[in-house]
């Protein structure tokens, strides 16, 4: 379906869980995480309804995120079952891959067609400290056993001045031999990210220019959301950029967010929205909840005002969005 400023909006990013196995320095709290308690969350059965009547208003492609979308229990199941439902085509999972390995098969057989896996450090021990606890080992098995099964991989890497940024080249070295892309996301400003400086795309750009001869611009690409890639060194995969702070791709969107707790937010930016979980929990019919969905969808804002506006902010920690 359209919005009122004319974007196709088709596409839906699911948080199932608020909940995870790391605690990312940018991204979540050490100790102070007031987890949903599980009546809180949708239930599964919860979800599928949702979906479903997302479905019926045009949403073709679901990404599953959290938290840690694999902590959530019989998360296979769940998607299994999302991707029988009725108008949804595509079905993409993010996660931070440490417990992938065990459930890529099962992925695979359920449809997944890819897996966004994040990681921001190639080096064990500062792997650890930045996530507060992973190990580094089971991510990059998993990261194998995704290409044994023919699911595309994606690495989603924030750069953090002063922590990781010496990094850069290692992670585009990791697409000349594996048929991986990697994606450098610029750090946003929402929870504790504010605390700590990202490195821009124009920098990487920059470093990439002063270490590479062999560069190829690809651009945009149709499925890939608002990434642009390039190639360096006839590499089997690709990198890319996501540059929500330094180029505003809000023109193209094409997406809505639901939490955990059910709420279909509009724009990562804002807190507007409304509980779909409210609604379900009060009676609502189909009919309704695909009205209200539909509504809300419609009523997207035109755009993101990181840097300017702080009326309606989302105060939300990343986690308990889904990125
Ligand atoms: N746990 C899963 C994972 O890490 O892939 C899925 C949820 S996580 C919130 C989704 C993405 O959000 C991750 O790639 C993470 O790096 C990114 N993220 C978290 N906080 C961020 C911030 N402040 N700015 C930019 N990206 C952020
Ligand atoms: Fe967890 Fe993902 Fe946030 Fe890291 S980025 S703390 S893995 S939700």
């Amino acid at each position: 379906m359209k919005d009122k400023f004319k974007r196709e909006i088709d596409y839906l990013r699911l948080s199932v869980t608020d909940n995870c196995n790391l605690r990312c320095i940018y991204c979540m709290d050490e100790k102070e995480n007031n987890f949903l308690k599980a009546s809180e969350k949708l239930s599964d059965e919860e979800i599928l309804r949702v979906v479903k009547s997302c479905a019926e208003v045009g949403i073709k492609k679901i990404r599953i995120t959290g938290g840690e979308p694999l902590v959530r229990p019989n998360v296979t199941e769940l998607i299994d079952s999302i991707n029988n439902i009725e108008g949804i085509e595509e079905i993409y999972i993010t996660t931070n891959g440490i417990l992938l390995g065990d459930k890529v098969e099962a992925l695979a057989k359920s449809g997944v067609k890819g897996v966004n896996i994040s990681l921001d450090s190639l080096k064990e021990d500062r792997f650890k400290s930045l996530t507060r606890r992973g190990d580094l080992s089971k991510v990059l098995e998993a990261i194998d056993k995704c290409i044994e099964f023919g699911i595309k991989v994606k690495l989603n890497t924030v750069m953090v001045n002063d922590i990781n940024h010496d990094e850069i080249i290692d992670f585009i070295k990791l697409t000349i031999n594996k048929p991986i892309d990697v994606r450098f996301i610029e750090l946003m400003p929402i929870g504790v990210g504010k605390v700590y400086k990202g490195v821009s795309n124009q920098e990487i750009r920059d470093l990439i220019k002063d270490n590479f001869n062999n560069i190829i611009e690809i651009g945009k690409e149709k499925s890939s959301g608002p990434a642009k890639y390039i190639k360096v060194d006839d590499a089997l995969g690709k990198v890319g950029f996501i540059s929500a702070m330094s180029n505003c791709f809000c023109e193209e969107c094409n997406r809505v967010r639901i939490t955990p707790e059910g709420f279909l937010k509009q724009c990562l930016h804002f807190d507007y929205g409304i509980s779909l979980r409210d609604l379900i929990r009060k009676g609502i019919s189909d009919q309704d909840l695909k009205i209200k969905i539909e509504e809300t969808i419609y009523n997207k804002p035109e755009k993101h005002l990181f840097n300017q506006n702080k009326e309606h902010e989302e105060i939300r920690f990343m986690n308990q969005i889904g990125g």
